[in-house]
């Protein structure tokens, strides 16, 4: 939804930490969707990292209190050759899009849809809650996989278990011996930890994952180093477990998975191996050629921003 989008290579194993580190990585702040849209923190991709695992994207918005309007409101859009994977603290977000979906989600659910070789979706409101608070993240898909047919699926039944004062919600890949029925193409994990006060668990981590922690309510010790919601901390590979405390409730968000080697392009809302099909997927949006239509919106499709003037290479900030 951005309407300056920068176009970002992203992958690589030189991109992934091959040993444990604490890199505090700020987010910046974006707005989505126009005069009706949401202000989000992003905070992958970052300037000096651009992915955790197949994690490509992070945007976390709200607590925004949207009493009395309908608070989000994103038009139709298209996405390539990525899975967005739609979380809540509070609220509820109707989906719609191109193969026919409606589904409602809330607080506890995973939306989750692979778009592949396309598809389009909108995300609006319901005007049923008070606020609004989540993520939305993106899997990018590997060069095997990349152009599966788009899917959706929505899950109310993710693995949950509880652990020294915590609430873990399995919502992709594994944790702890809790699996997900979510699809993932590539190995990796994501899991939500609620804790209470006073709560201290450890979790069990792959030392051939990379990781990292997104605080979404409260401050939560990440081994002993307090973590509040805003940045990503980068917990780099080669760890067995991480320790999560709090004094007061708190939820904090478990990214990882196997460091992504494949190079991929993002720019928009497309992910892509090159410049010449981001353009190409741009031009098929434009025309209605490719995506479909997202029937049940009753509005404008959002149109691309236009392509930079000059073929962007590689801007190469890898660490
Ligand atoms: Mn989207």
């Amino acid at each position: 939804m951005e309407q300056d989008p920068q176009e970002v290579t992203c992958g690589g194993l030189k991109t992934a930490s091959a040993r444990p580190v604490y890199e505090l990585l700020p987010g910046h702040p974006v707005a989505l969707g126009g005069s009706r849209g949401i202000t989000v923190t992003r905070t992958l991709p970052n300037r000096v990292r651009r992915m955790v695992g197949a994690w490509c994207f992070i945007d976390h918005f709200g607590p925004q209190d949207v009493t009395g309007n309908i608070g989000m409101r994103l038009p139709p859009h298209p996405h390539t050759e990525l899975q967005t994977v739609t979380w809540l603290v509070s609220g509820e977000i109707r989906h719609l899009d191109s193969i026919g979906s409606d589904q409602v989600i809330r607080p506890g659910q995973l939306n989750l849809m692979t778009a592949g070789r396309g598809i389009a979706h909108a995300e609006v409101g319901t005007g049923d809650a008070p606020t609004v608070h989540g993520v939305q993240l993106w899997v990018a898909l590997p060069g095997t996989d990349r152009h599966v047919q788009p899917q959706f699926s929505h899950h109310d039944d993710l693995p949950v278990f509880r652990d020294g004062g915590a609430t873990v919600t399995v919502l992709m890949g594994e944790l702890a011996g809790a699996e997900s029925a979510a699809r993932c193409y590539t190995p990796l994990v994501g899991a939500e930890a609620a804790l209470e006060a006073n709560a201290r668990v450890r979790l069990p981590l792959r030392p051939d994952f990379e990781y990292a922690l997104l605080t979404l309510t409260g401050k939560v010790d990440v081994d002993g180093t307090g973590l509040e919601p805003g940045p990503l901390l980068y917990l780099g590979s080669g760890r067995s477990e991480v320790t999560l405390e709090a004094d007061a409730p708190g939820r904090v968000l478990l990214l990882g998975g196997e460091p992504f080697e494949e190079r991929i392009v993002m720019w928009w809302n497309f992910v892509a191996r090159d410049h010449d099909e981001i353009v190409a997927a741009r031009e098929e949006w434009t025309t209605g050629s490719r995506f479909g239509t997202v029937a049940a919106f009753g509005g404008a499709k959002l149109p691309a921003p236009p392509m930079p003037t000059t073929r962007l290479t590689p801007r190469g900030r890898h660490r």
